[in-house]
């Protein structure tokens, strides 16, 4: 069996082909199944941008945002989706495929693939922590575990959700009674279904949203439950509540620039410079702070994450007990190397197909290249999905 990645992750044995989160251009032909973990922009391409007659695995919820995704780009929705969802999958005469939770936003999910020979887990980003919005992610039963290190380096350990959240909903209380208007980002799908939860239910406020959020919001409630009361920012009931009542502004992280607080104030119509605060799993460094601070004039950044941090991936690959680790994503080598010291299994980063020579790829032998670099790597780090 030969794991590499090649515009995708390629899981490939004598028999067949599985390709996972597939990027635009990776070998959709010569893949027997292509499965996409879940809607974030640098997994979804498999399901944006499959032929029809192409068939892809992937939940109903994210099928449900690549439909949102196409019809913004005018593009026609293809019916090439194989509905799967915790615990069920498909079955063929060669191999069949199981889906768990992934607990890193709506919809998210990991596949284990049953080869007849071997059991091999593919966790796609996880959150192995229950949040306002998921259950933690399922352990999968498993030989081979292919699993994500975004935050797979020990300087990355988040405080406990629980404390993470009594402290944000401290500091938008605080701020909100102060009569200055707050702004919360983080990442549309996924972190925002989460933060509106959490100040809803915790302090009952209206939640403004953006476009995007909103239309996230809705597919998170047409599929699980509701969320609380939130309306568009650009709206008229939106700057109604903005004026009048208690209220939390949730936009997405991307949108920051220069002097962003002024320059929000403007495009919002407040009559008040507001205080914006950052929610990612970066910001467990102090040093993002700092910078974000000084770039963008952010009052604040709180480490909520829609990923496992480092001890939680150790914890989960301890819980598979699997005989074979490949990393990928983020930090994959420095995952890899702890897997290897702590765990004693044995464990080895992902290399991309560009650096393979043919001996790299057996399962029972270590790899004889160090990776120099991963074609994600880049997006991965500087921007928490
Ligand atoms: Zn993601």
């Amino acid at each position: 069996m030969r794991v590499f990645y090649d515009n995708g992750l390629m899981v490939e044995t004598d028999d067949f082909k599985f390709l996972l989160d597939p990027r635009v251009n990776a070998d959709f032909q010569s893949a027997n199944l292509v499965l996409v973990t879940h809607g974030h922009g640098d997994h979804i391409s498999g399901l944006l941008g499959a032929e029809e007659g192409k068939r892809v695995g992937a939940s109903r919820i994210t099928h449900e945002i690549t439909r949102l995704v196409r019809e913004k780009r005018e593009r026609k929705v293809l019916e090439n989706t194989v509905y799967l969802d915790r615990k069920f999958g498909v079955k063929t005469e060669k191999f069949s495929i199981e889906a768990y939770d992934a607990g890193h936003c709506m919809g998210s999910l990991q596949f284990k693939m049953d080869t007849g020979e071997q059991l091999i887990g593919y966790t796609g980003d996880i959150n192995f922590r229950e949040s306002m919005t998921e259950r933690k992610a399922d352990v999968m039963d498993c030989d081979v575990l292919v699993i994500e290190a975004t935050f797979g380096s020990e300087e990355y350990v988040f405080p406990e959700r629980e404390e993470l959240n009594a402290e944000i909903l401290d500091y938008a209380e605080k701020t909100v009674s102060n009569g200055v208007p707050l702004v919360l980002m983080g990442y549309s799908l996924g972190k925002c279904q989460e933060l509106t939860r959490l100040i809803s239910k915790g302090l009952g406020y209206d939640i403004l949203v953006s476009k995007q959020i909103f239309e996230f919001n809705r597919i998170f409630e047409h599929f699980k439950y509701e969320l609380g009361k939130y309306v568009e920012v650009d709206s008229e009931e939106g700057r109604e509540i903005m004026e009048g009542g208690k209220s939390v502004i949730l936009l997405p992280q991307f949108g920051l620039s220069k002097d962003a607080p002024r320059k929000m104030a403007k495009s919002l119509n407040l009559t008040k410079i507001p205080k914006i605060a950052l929610c990612t799993g970066w910001a467990v460094n102090r040093s993002f702070f700092f910078s974000m601070q000084q770039a963008y004039d952010i009052d604040a950044a709180f480490p909520l994450s829609s990923h496992a941090d480092f001890n939680q991936l150790l914890e989960y690959v301890s819980a598979v007990e699997p005989s074979r680790v490949y990393t990928t994503f983020g930090n994959p080598v420095r995952l890899a190397k702890e897997i290897k010291k702590r765990l004693k299994i044995n464990a080895q980063p992902v290399v991309n197909r560009m650096q393979q020579t043919l001996d790299v790829y057996t399962v029972n032998q270590e790899p004889r290249i160090t990776m120099k670099s991963e074609s994600r790597k880049g997006e991965e780090t500087s921007q928490e999905k």
